[in-house]
């Protein structure tokens, strides 16, 4: 009963196994496709950034050139101070522009005029050849700034000359600033005045202050005073940002350009080129950065295009979710496949030792009947002498076969309790001197081609076993000995008492074991190979169940063997102590000492 309810516990738990499996396989796959996932996240990220990084490089190198250009042109001013327009063109000229410094619309040179100066400055410039030269816009102010050269002579260059910056506050702003640190200051946004066509572009403009005789007057008031112009770049923002950028078609990113610390569109300088479909498509990513052009903060917002994602190395995660899906599937399938066909096997064994254990008690009872009819025909025979001595030897066959039936029934019975758990040994004090003869008696009736000798001690010797069970390990270790000596042989039974042991040694001259066999002996259903190849029968049940009884008593068993030259078995059993304790069976010391002593 007990077998079959934990039987029933492991299928259920068994049920469970594949389940298990598909769980544990896929949550690991769920777990390396967030992981991925997140990697490629993170990688996709640190992309977008290093990209942003560039171009706001690109942009800031690009300016930083322009300024140093700019600073030049406060060099040549330093030389003389009264360069006129063919000497400034012929500079601007040199430094060719459209080579060296794409996207700039022009290099200026902005005058300071006292209203002193003013009438001397307009006929001076018209002396140079622009005979139509004013300042503008024309009212009466206490300081002009007029832009008198302004290169290349374009006709969108031509339209700003003689314009005053200083009278629009967004230019003025960052005049001012100029003048008063002495640095380049960038503007805000502004519609240049070259903007002459109808789609105008917003700008911006830089400037860097020349004071008189080149010098950087330390005080506020000295650089104010001293200011002599302006050396200064408009800037058309598209043309610039284009020139820097090129014109990609798929381009990875996209920002805007707002002058100012805030994203704002009355601030937008520039929309840099986006992707066709840039309308309907969501950016994975998307940042606001700062940076300081001249004194001046811009703002960019970058947005990544369709191009990024393309370019992007990703899609890994989809495919590990795909794979690790699969797998766990497969696993879930060939897991189920074996845990029934374990439930199969099992119910197939457990069928198996439900027949033998009905067969064998069916078989018991008429058998028990035979061999107690047979025995008392024999005696009966031998006692009034009525039976001729060929009948005698035939009913001493029968009586004799009976008994090997009975005892092979005996030794499926056991195995079948074995295995449900039901296998039990009765102990009490018995002497094992007494047992040994009277089993070393029966056998010998038996007996003919073989001698069987006894070395056993005069005195008893108390062990706490049960009878039934010592006698059944003796009659198997000596029917073995005769069994696997076919030519016949001496078979010497050995006891002898020693240090609160006992040891029965069974030692006969048959074919011995081979030595990759002995690990396996006591192993159930195991035979030798040379049993068989000499067609010796058997079970291999024998010593599995003589070794449950040992072990049930407290005691090993081993064995030792030459293959050719016959084997010794050794039981080793605890003596009672006087105080009459039982000592406990130990199963597991005692499997470790079976091995070293197999060893
Ligand atoms: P069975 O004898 O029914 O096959 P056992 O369990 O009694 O089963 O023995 C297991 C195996 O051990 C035997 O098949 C045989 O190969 C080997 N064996 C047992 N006793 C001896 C022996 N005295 N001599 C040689 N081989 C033996």
């Amino acid at each position: 009963m007990r077998w079959e309810a934990s039987t029933d516990t492991q299928q259920r738990l068994a049920f469970w196994i594949p389940y298990c499996v598909l769980i544990v396989t896929w949550s690991l796959t769920m777990l390396a496709t967030a992981y991925i996932t997140a990697s490629d996240q993170m990688t996709a990220r640190l992309r977008f950034e290093n990209q942003v990084q560039q171009s706001q490089d690109s942009i800031a190198a690009r300016l930083e050139t322009y300024i140093s250009m700019l600073r030049g042109v406060t060099g040549l001013f330093a030389a003389n101070s009264d360069i006129d327009r063919d000497q400034f063109h012929a500079y601007v000229e040199r430094l060719d522009l459209p080579r060296h410094y794409p996207g700039i619309q022009g290099i200026g040179f902005s005058k300071r005029v006292l209203p002193s100066e003013h009438g001397a400055l307009v006929d001076a410039m018209r002396r140079q050849g622009i005979l139509d030269f004013r300042i503008w816009p024309e009212y009466v102010r206490p300081e002009y700034h007029a832009i008198i050269y302004l290169e290349p002579t374009d006709r969108r260059n031509r339209a700003a000359i003689g314009y005053d910056m200083f009278s629009d506050p967004v230019r003025r702003a960052a005049m001012e600033r100029a003048r008063d640190t002495g640095q380049p200051a960038a503007s805000g946004r502004v519609v240049l005045v070259q903007e002459i066509d109808e789609h105008k572009q917003a700008g911006f403009l830089i400037y860097v202050p020349i004071y008189r005789d080149n010098r950087q007057p330390a005080s506020l008031t000295e650089k104010r005073a001293d200011l002599i112009g302006f050396a200064y770049s408009p800037f058309r923002a598209d043309d610039l940002l284009r020139g820097i950028f090129g014109s990609q078609t798929h381009p990875r990113i996209a920002f805007q350009l707002y002058d100012g610390t805030e994203p704002s569109s009355e601030y937008l300088l520039h929309q840099s080129r986006r992707a066709p479909d840039a309308d309907t498509y969501q950016p994975s990513f998307t940042t606001t950065t700062t940076m300081t052009v001249a004194g001046r903060t811009w703002s960019l917002v970058y947005t990544t295009q369709p191009a990024f994602e393309q370019a992007g190395s990703g899609g890994l995660a989809p495919f590990v979710l795909l794979a690790g899906t699969l797998i766990s599937v497969v696993l879930f399938v060939v897991t189920r496949a074996q845990v029934m066909a374990r439930t199969e096997a099992e119910a197939a064994v457990r069928a198996r030792d439900i027949f033998l254990s009905v067969a064998s008690h069916e078989l018991k009872t008429p058998l028990t009947s035979l061999l107690g009819n047979a025995q008392l025909l024999l005696r009966r025979a031998l006692a009034d002498g009525t039976l001729p001595q060929r009948e005698q030897r035939s009913v001493r066959v029968i009586a004799e076969q009976a008994r090997r039936l009975n005892q092979l029934i005996t030794t499926l019975l056991d195995h079948s309790r074995i295995q449900a758990g039901r296998f039990s040994v009765n102990r009490k004090a018995l002497d094992l001197v007494a047992l040994v003869h009277q089993v070393i008696d029966e056998s010998q009736t038996s007996l003919s081609e073989h001698t069987l000798t006894l070395e056993i001690p005069d005195e008893p010797l108390i062990v706490e076993g049960d009878a039934l069970r010592l006698e059944q390990v003796l009659q198997n270790l000596i029917s073995n000995a005769v069994k696997y000596s076919p030519r016949g042989g001496p078979i010497l039974v050995q006891v002898e008492p020693q240090d609160g042991w006992v040891s029965i040694h069974v030692v006969d001259r048959g074919i011995g074991i081979p030595a990759s066999s002995l690990p396996h002996l006591f192993e159930q259903f195991y035979r030798a190979p040379n049993a068989d190849a000499q067609h010796i029968s058997g079970m291999g049940i024998g010593l599995y169940l003589t070794r449950e009884i040992v072990t049930r008593h407290g005691g090993t068993i081993a064995v030792d063997s030459i293959e050719g030259q016959g084997c010794t078995f050794s039981v080793r059993l605890p003596l009672a102590s006087p105080s009459g304790d039982l000592r406990q069976p130990t199963p597991a010391h005692v499997h470790e000492q079976t091995q070293n002593e197999l060893a």
